[in-house]
């Protein structure tokens, strides 16, 4: 395993510039993430399921949506899709303080005591409720939606996001996304695409409902 995880690292090092996020991603040890019986599949840089239907994100798709994000050590994150807590560890030891949302109470409250037990303290994993998002502890220097949404979430980026903060999101239909990066303007925000992705559905208030998701299942 720890040769796979060398190899890993090494090839994580070409894709993003910041050997920050490299070195955190390091630290975090992804087998504590993915369930017992893929422990040896932790390192393979490859989404990996997770049960509820979810998928544990690809390392390479996490390097690339945490390095657009920019973070510095005095920012504060949200994350919309704590899933297994494996990004959120890696944000939390890049930024200040991170605060998740999962909208699956199993998923949420696994995390949270994972999270817990590996000493990640700066993080709060708050199960998801109507509103998109994380409103009592908005503004977020950056945000980053874990899940593919139906549209760009406006609404998020207009309320929840603090000026000059950056906001990544998979914006597509339920098969094949492009991850979107926003960076928000006293006025708006600017939009630019980094490539294509692969998400699960974001599901509830300006995403896709749980009916239209099923489809796809
Ligand atoms: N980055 C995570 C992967 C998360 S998969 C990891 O590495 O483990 C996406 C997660 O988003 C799923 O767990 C799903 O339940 C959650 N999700 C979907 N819609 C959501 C919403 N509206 N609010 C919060 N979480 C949501």
């Amino acid at each position: 395993m720890e040769k796979a995880r060398q190899r890993l690292l090494r090839d994580l090092s070409t894709r993003v510039e910041d050997q920050g996020i490299i070195q955190a991603m390091g630290r975090v040890p992804r087998e504590q993430f993915v369930p017992a019986e893929l422990a040896h599949e932790a390192y393979e840089d490859v989404p990996l399921p997770m049960g509820e239907g979810q998928t544990i994100s690809q390392p390479t798709m996490v390097a690339i949506m945490v390095s657009a994000l920019e973070l510095r050590r005095s920012d504060k994150v949200l994350e919309i899709g704590t899933g297994s807590g494996y990004q959120t560890a890696i944000l939390s030891i890049l930024a200040r303080d991170v605060v998740s949302v999962e909208r699956i109470f199993s998923l949420a409250s696994a995390a949270r005591e994972r999270l817990s037990a590996l000493g990640y303290n700066n993080v709060t994993v708050h199960d998801a409720e109507e509103e998109l998002g994380y409103l009592p502890e908005a503004p977020y220097d950056a945000i980053v939606v874990s899940a593919g949404a139906p549209r760009l979430p406006r609404k998020l980026i207009m309320e929840q996001l603090a000026n000059r903060g950056r906001l990544v999101v998979p914006v597509g239909s339920l098969e094949a996304q492009e991850l979107m990066k926003a960076v928000r303007t006293p006025e708006g925000f600017s939009v630019k695409s980094l490539g294509g992705c692969r998400f699960v559905p974001l599901i509830g208030a300006d995403a896709w409902s749980e009916a239209e998701s099923d489809l796809e299942a």
